[in-house]
């Protein structure tokens, strides 16, 4: 119905991300009176978001999320920005709910655009309702030692639920990740080549393996799935990278 709560609206989104139906919600349930697009702001507050418990304070908080933070969507960009998760002109009843603000970098908030979820395999994942970094899903393989290049791919873990998996490969995809992660582990192979280089003039192949072995553990120990672990990961499995052919 036109005109419903915030509050009415915020519950509909909840009950709809819980069952992963948020593709079947229509957006004229989500509809605002006919007001002015300065004044959304204020009437989504009058109308049940204040009234949201703690749903104030968890926008502020999110507003004021230190600048350095990682963006949620690709796992990298610097935050800049709330991106709505369903976008605010289909769904304005939800354009302040804190549940449908997700921080993300300038890249990722461009990507999405105004796009919403269509089908229940190509919503992509939310980073407060989806969480699926407590299992490592994030592989690479080296393609090329100089100039670096690395295939990163989506690999999912025993257990997932289909469409867990269908909506990971898809999140992975519309956000460019394995290019985004190639061009990072480009630069973090030109950064260390002068030092590879010389441990393996001092200690051939298995001192840069051990090198490698330890930077992947101490990155992965604090994400899991971070492109950073996985490349340090990757490079130390192949052999033909740990014997030199970086510097080739
Ligand atoms: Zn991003």
């Amino acid at each position: 119905m036109a005109g419903d709560s915030v509050e009415a609206a915020g519950e509909r989104f909840r009950q709809a991300a819980q069952q992963g139906t948020l593709h079947n919600l229509q957006s004229a349930e989500f509809a605002v009176p006919d007001i002015a697009a300065s004044d959304l702001v204020r009437w989504a507050y009058d109308n049940g978001m204040v009234n949201t418990r703690d749903g104030r304070a968890v926008y502020e908080q999110l507003l004021a999320a230190p600048p350095e933070e990682r963006c949620p969507l690709c796992g990298h960009g610097v935050v800049r920005t709330l991106d709505h998760f369903l976008p605010k002109m289909m769904f304005p009843a939800l354009c302040v709910d804190p549940l449908n603000l997700v921080p993300a970098c300038a890249d990722c908030n461009h990507v999405k655009g105004e796009s919403h979820p269509t089908d229940a395999e190509t919503t992509p994942l939310h980073p407060y309702l989806d969480r699926i970094d407590q299992d490592p899903w994030l592989e690479a393989r080296v393609a090329d030692s100089n100039p670096a290049w690395l295939d990163f791919f989506f690999s999912p873990p025993p257990g997932w639920k289909q469409i867990l998996i269908d909506r990971t490969r898809h999140h992975f995809e519309l956000f460019g990740l394995a290019r985004l992660f190639a061009v990072q582990a480009n630069r973090t192979v030109n950064n260390i080549r002068q030092q590879l280089t010389a441990m393996l003039n001092a200690g051939g192949k298995d001192l840069v393996r051990a090198y490698l072995v330890e930077e992947a553990e101490t990155r992965l120990a604090d994400r899991l799935n971070g492109w950073e672990g996985v490349t340090y990961r990757a490079l130390a499995r192949d052999d033909d990278f740990c014997s030199g052919a970086f510097a080739a």
